[in-house]
C-alpha cells in the first residue's frame, strides 16, 4: 500500500517509525545521551547531541509530525512558547515589521506587544475574519503575517485562505499557530501556509504530563528555525520526546471524540435556560461555522460561554462541577475547565479584554474523553 494514501488514523500510529526498528523495539526507546561518538560529521549541526534536536527519539518524532501535517520537516522543541519565539526570530530582524491577528495566545501576543520591539520588530494587528483592510497596514519592510487556526478563548476561525493569499501577494512569510486544530483538523502546510507552530503541550500529546512545541514546514524554512534553535537551546529533553510520540499515536481517536462530546455539550449548553451565549464553531449560530466547515476537518474540542448571573455564576458553576477540573491548560484527556481572564489571558488589561471582546465572566471548557453522558449529567447538577 503506497504510505502517502494511507488514512491519517494509520498514520498518527506508523507513520516516521524508525524502520527497521531499534532492536525490533515496538517504540522508540529513550536514547537518554546528551552527546554520541562522532561519526566524522562536517557540519557543527549535524553533531549528534540533544541541543542539536537529533537524537533518534527527535528525528522519529520530527518524520511523524511531518508526515501527519503533510509537510517536508518539522522539529520539536522544549515548550509551544520555544517554537512560536524561535520561529519569530528567524524570520523577523531589527526594522522589520510584522502583522497579527488581534487575539493571540497570550503569552504570544505579550512576546510579540513587550518583547519584540526591544529588537526594533514593530507589529501592527488585523483581524484576521476581515480581509477588507489588512492591505493598509503593509509596509515596505513587512516580512511575516501571524495568525492562529481557532482563536482561544473565542473558537474564533478567520479567513485562513484570504491570510495566505495575501502572504503569497505580498511576499510575506506566513505563520499559523495550529495548537488548538492539531492536525487531525487542519494542515496548514496543505493549504498555503509557510510554517505551523503547536504547543504539543496541548492535543499533540494529550495527557496533561508534558510541556513540548513543534515547528512544521518545508525546507529550506526549517532548516533555517533549526540552527536559530540550536543557538537558542529550546531543545527536547528525550522523555519528554517518548511521552510525546506516545501520545501522538493516540490523537486522532482523542481529537474525534472530543470534537463529538464537544458538539453534544455545545448544544446542550445553547438550549440551557441559564447559559447566554456559547461559542463553538459547530454551532450554526457561530460565526465561524460556515468558515470551519469549509476549512477544517472537525469543529475542536473547545467551547466558551457566558452564563446569566455573570462572574458569581460561572465560579459557582466551576466549583460545581465534579468532573471538569479547574485549570488553564487545554487538550488533555481530561475535561479542564477555568474563567481564562483568571488563567490564560490574566496578561491582558481590562481595555485589552474589551477590544478583544473577551468577557470577565466567560468560561472555557476543554472538553475530554470521559463518558458525553456523564458531563452532560454534571452539567446538568452543577446548573441547578
Ligand atoms: C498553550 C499554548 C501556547 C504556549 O504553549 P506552551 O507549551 O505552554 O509553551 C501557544 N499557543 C497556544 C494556542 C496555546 O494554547
Amino acid at each position: 500500500m503506497d504510505k502517502k494514501k494511507q488514512a491519517f488514523n494509520t498514520k498518527v500510529i506508523h507513520a516516521g517509525e524508525p524502520d527497521p526498528r531499534i532492536e525490533g523495539a515496538i517504540n522508540v526507546p529513550i536514547f537518554q545521551s546528551s552527546t554520541f561518538e562522532f561519526e566524522g560529521q562536517t557540519d557543527y549541526n549535524d553533531l549528534k547531541y540533544i541541543r542539536l534536536n537529533n537524537t533518534p527519539n527527535h528525528v522519529a518524532l520530527h518524520k511523524k509530525l511531518a508526515i501527519l501535517e503533510g509537510a517536508e520537516k518539522a522539529l520539536v522543541t522544549s515548550s509551544g512558547m520555544s517554537a512560536i519565539t524561535t520561529t519569530l526570530l528567524t524570520f523577523l530582524k531589527n526594522g522589520d515589521h510584522l502583522i497579527a491577528n488581534n487575539t493571540l495566545y497570550g503569552g504570544t501576543a505579550d512576546y510579540i506587544k513587550n518583547d519584540l520591539p526591544d529588537y526594533g520588530i514593530e507589529v501592527d494587528f488585523i483581524d484576521a475574519g476581515d480581509p477588507s483592510n489588512w492591505a493598509d497596514y503593509i509596509k515596505s519592510n513587512t516580512k511575516v503575517i501571524y495568525v492562529e487556526t481557532i482563536t482561544n478563548p473565542l473558537m474564533q476561525i478567520g479567513a485562513l485562505d484570504k491570510v495566505v493569499e495575501f502572504a503569497k501577494e505580498n511576499n510575506l512569510i506566513s505563520m499559523i499557530d495550529n495548537t488548538l486544530a492539531s492536525p487531525t483538523l487542519f494542515c496548514p502546510i496543505q493549504h498555503g501556509f509557510d510554517i505551523s507552530l503547536h504547543s504539543a503541550t496541548k492535543y499533540l500529546n494529550g495527557h496533561s504530563d508534558i510541556v513540548a512545541g513543534a515547528i512544521i514546514g518545508d525546507d529550506p524554512y526549517i532548516s533555517m528555525i533549526s540552527s536559530k534553535l540550536n543557538h537558542l537551546g529550546g531543545s527536547l529533553d528525550p522523555h519528554a520526546c517518548f511521552l510525546l510520540h506516545r501520545g501522538i499515536k493516540t490523537l486522532s481517536i482523542r481529537m474525534e471524540k472530543q470534537c463529538e462530546s464537544a458538539l453534544i455539550i455545545a448544544k446542550f449548553l445553547e438550549k440551557h435556560p441559564k447559559v447566554s451565549s456559547v461559542n463553538y464553531p459547530g454551532l450554526s449560530s457561530s460565526p465561524s461555522h460556515r468558515r470551519a466547515k469549509q476549512l477544517l476537518c472537525g469543529f475542536g474540542g473547545m467551547i466558551s460561554f457566558l452564563l446569566e448571573g455573570g462572574i458569581p455564576a460561572a465560579d459557582d458553576l466551576i466549583s460545581k462541577l465534579q468532573i471538569p477540573i479547574s485549570t488553564a491548560s487545554l487538550g488533555g484527556v481530561e475535561s479542564l475547565i477555568t474563567r481564562p481572564v483568571q488563567t490564560s489571558h490574566s496578561l491582558l488589561s481590562d481595555e485589552e479584554l474589551q477590544l478583544a471582546g473577551i468577557e470577565k465572566s466567560l468560561i472555557r471548557i476543554s472538553v475530554g474523553i470521559e463518558s458525553v453522558d456523564d458531563l452532560i449529567e454534571d452539567f446538568e447538577q452543577a446548573l441547578k
